[in-house]
């Protein structure tokens, strides 16, 4: 029986979201026969709440998180994709790319 797209309301954010043919047959594969109930985003963020940190690369190609943090060399606001903790310096683009040409 061959898959088609569907669309589907996600119960978190209340967004319709795609159910690709592509996903469903890898559901089927995994032996999954409920439709997934939360969008792809919400999903995700699901998984960053459960997993923490360091879950490796997925390959997922989404929107990551962005912090913002201050930079410790400028002052500057920085965004930085992990969270910052204090207990290590963070920088901003410019100073990062400055502090890796000078090492
Ligand atoms: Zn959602
Ligand atoms: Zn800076």
């Amino acid at each position: 029986m061959p898959y088609t797209d569907k669309t589907l309301q996600c119960m978190e954010c209340a967004q319709d979201f795609t159910f690709t043919a592509l996903e469903q047959e890898f559901f089927a594969g995994k032996g999954y026969t409920n439709d997934p109930k939360r969008c792809p985003a919400c999903r995700d963020q699901r998984r960053a709440r459960n997993g923490g940190i360091g879950s490796g690369n997925g390959g997922s190609a989404g929107g990551r998180t962005m912090y913002t943090a201050v930079c410790a060399q400028c002052g500057q606001p920085a965004q930085v994709p992990f969270q910052p903790r204090g207990d290590r310096p963070v920088y901003c683009s410019s100073c990062f790319a400055k502090s890796r040409a000078s090492t």
